[in-house]
């Protein structure tokens, strides 16, 4: 997998490069005036970056102070004022900068781009931003970024916790792509080969260079970065995000909804994702103990070709994320209603719909549920 061809297909220039140096997007970026979105925590990644690009072009800084900035209005209001007048909108980091200067830079009409600094989600390369707006989180069309700059000495060197949630975002795309499957068999929903093939092989690749990962050698973070930039180009060939988001993407939104209620502050997608990925696998596992229906015997077979429950839940646990519910805070009430309701949140048929609608999410379901994952 040529993950640079691959992006130039569909209008994205990867790059990767070491110590700021990016010889294709220096060239690009000569003469014009960039605004550099950081904060506390990647600005210090950056400087090289920022050096290479004041030696070709004026840089406006815009960094956030705050240590861990939400992408809402407030955050969104300061790009856009700093970006104002800007040719280019570059952010360093991961989720939460990438959101706010793709959104800033599709209100002011200017290309953005993100020099990437931790493996840790896979937006960097969709055309959507999840945003909070008056305490809701709401996804807004957005721009796709331009550039992904990519250098890998400093992906590998992020928090073991970020890049396990990039793992959990990626091994979720098993559940997603099994839960449109089932949803083409049972609802006939429409169903597409290439973009779930692309997915499936991008997550496969991923999965089989995770002993080289977790050792923290270079070459995992090369597939794991692969198999997140490519999320983004299955969803625009689908044209949805069914490719990278089922039951487990739900039972996140859900459970995002009650931390913003809470007011507490959120935990990282992919850690949310990966427990979500760990009810959707057992629901899966588990759908033989259930009463037969019309079509089971698809949703058996996907059942078969999924991971087991106990080494997902390894791998995650190896990488510093959580795989019990209770270890992000979150009320037991919260757990039992987001398995009971998470389901509604979208309306696209998954594992989790199926136990609901079919009446398999009895008491009895959710105290074994509670038993292994809360
Ligand atoms: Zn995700």
């Amino acid at each position: 997998m040529d993950i640079f061809a691959l992006s130039r297909e569909f209008g994205v220039h990867a790059e990767e490069g070491r110590g700021g140096d990016f010889p294709e997007f220096l060239a690009r970026m000569r003469g014009k005036k960039v605004m550099l979105l950081t904060d506390e925590n990647t600005l210090p990644l950056a400087l090289p970056l920022k050096a290479a690009l004041e030696k070709v072009c004026f840089v406006k800084d815009c960094h956030l102070l705050e240590p861990e900035p939400v992408a809402d209005e407030a955050t969104v209001g300061i790009a856009k004022k700093s970006g104002d007048g800007c040719d280019y909108l570059l952010a360093a980091g991961a989720g939460t900068l990438n959101d706010v200067a793709k959104y800033a830079g599709s209100l002011l009409h200017r290309p953005s781009g993100i020099f990437a600094t931790a493996p840790s989600m896979d937006g960097f390369t969709s055309g959507v931003t999840p945003l909070i707006e008056h305490g809701f989180k709401i996804t807004r069309p957005a721009q796709v970024a331009q550039d992904v700059l990519m250098d890998f000495s400093v992906l590998s060197a992020a928090p073991r916790r970020m890049i396990g949630a990039g793992v959990g975002d990626i091994l979720a795309k098993y559940c997603c792509l099994a839960d449109w499957r089932i949803s083409a068999h049972l609802t006939g929903e429409k169903y597409d080969a290439r973009s779930a093939a692309l997915m499936g092989e991008a997550v496969r690749a991923m999965d089989e260079s995770l002993p080289a990962l977790k050792a923290g050698g270079e070459e995992g973070i090369r597939r794991l970065m692969d198999a997140l930039l490519i999320s983004g180009y299955a969803m625009v060939i689908a044209g949805n995000s069914r490719p990278a988001s089922g039951a487990e993407h739900h039972m996140s939104h859900f459970l995002e909804m009650d931390f913003l209620a809470r007011g507490a502050r959120i935990p990282l997608h992919g850690v949310k994702v990966g427990l979500g990925t760990l009810v959707s696998l057992y629901l899966y596992h588990t759908i033989g103990r259930r009463p037969a229906f019309a079509g089971c015997e698809a949703v058996y077979a996907e059942a078969e070709g999924l991971p087991p429950v106990a080494r997902i839940a390894e791998t995650l646990s190896a990488l510093g994320c959580p795989t019990r519910f209770s270890e992000l805070g979150i009320p037991r009430e919260t757990f039992r209603a987001m398995l009971k309701d998470a389901y509604r949140i979208r309306d696209r048929f998954t594992i989790l719909t199926l136990y609901c609608t079919y009446g398999f999410m009895t008491d009895e379901v959710i105290a074994e549920l509670e038993e292994e994952f809360y």
